[in-house]
């Protein structure tokens, strides 16, 4: 097992890139805000595919959070994430202070326009230009060659596409499947927030999006499959549905009718948590 280097600064980041790129290797990174799960370390083999070496970053990024949200309770146990990166064959930490990723004086933000409004932007303001803003300066910073995102929060993955080639940041982006639980829910650190009654009425989120891209793939009616599957989550338990819509996978365009591949997006309260799940949905007859 390949002992994992931490850089806690900046410039400890930068001396370890630079002994990287003295020997020639080619970096992968993947940026998260920790508590690690199977789904982070799949972005980290993925990367060690891709690459000769893996940097993963630690920041609970305050920015991206609202001031009623869990900024303060999200979870946080460095020592876990440390041993699981090690076992995965990560190779650098960044694991930064606040001081190093906003330094006195930061005043830039990075705004992602139209992609950046529907769907989490509606229902949390400003969150987009929070996570923009500090992926565009992890990206700058690591200056990888590929950097690892995960398609479970697939408007933050077509929203940082759109921003790296806006800024011509040059790392390649790529999107990584959504690892899930057996029973389907899809693993997220926000997940430690479910009671155990909780947890077995999360399942019915995938189980509801299952369902309804297979009648939409059929050939139901888009809206009457959306509503069949609102109407399947509250009864399941669901308190509230933030969103349960068919979109284009690339512009986010909320779409009526299947007349192109597309995205069934979710998102939906259960107690004080808010789970997000999505799908695909392929055209009738492209099935492989
Ligand atoms: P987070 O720590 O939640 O900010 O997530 C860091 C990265 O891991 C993001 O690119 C997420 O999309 C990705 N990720 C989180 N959960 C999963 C999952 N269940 N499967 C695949 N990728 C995930």
């Amino acid at each position: 097992m390949t002992r994992l280097a931490i850089a806690r600064s900046v410039a400890d980041l930068r001396a370890a890139i630079a002994g990287m790129r003295a020997l020639g290797k080619r970096i992968a990174f993947v940026p998260t805000m920790g508590a690690l799960h199977a789904g982070h370390l799949s972005l980290v083999a993925r990367g060690r595919a891709a690459a000769d070496a893996v940097v993963a970053s630690i920041f609970v990024n305050p920015k991206q959070f609202g001031p009623a949200e869990d900024f303060d309770r999200y979870p946080r146990n460095e020592a876990a994430d440390v041993a699981l990166l090690e076992g995965a064959g990560c190779d650098l930490l960044f694991a930064p202070g606040i001081d190093d990723i906003y330094p006195a004086g930061f005043a830039t933000e990075v705004r992602v326009g139209p992609l950046g409004e529907p769907f989490e932007g509606a229902i949390r303001p400003g969150h987009f230009t929070g996570v923009a803003t500090v992926v565009a300066r992890l990206l700058l910073l690591v200056s990888a060659d590929v950097a690892l995102f995960g398609e479970k929060d697939w408007q933050q993955l077509v929203i940082i596409r759109r921003m790296v080639a806006d800024l011509a940041i040059p790392t390649a982006i790529e999107g990584c499947p959504i690892v899930r639980e057996a029973d389907g829910l899809a693993m997220s650190s926000r997940n430690a927030y479910l009671s155990a009654a909780e947890r077995t009425v999360a399942a019915a989120l995938p189980r509801a999006l299952e369902i309804a891209a297979d009648a939409i793939e059929m050939g139901a009616d888009v809206q009457a499959a959306l509503a069949a599957g609102r109407a399947r989550l509250l009864a399941s338990g669901f308190e509230a549905i933030d969103y349960f819509a068919l979109a284009d996978p690339d512009t986010l365009a909320e779409l009526s009718v299947l007349d192109r591949p597309a995205r069934l997006l979710a998102a939906a309260r259960l107690g004080t948590t808010r789970l997000l799940d999505n799908r695909e949905v392929r055209l009738r007859g492209s099935r492989p």
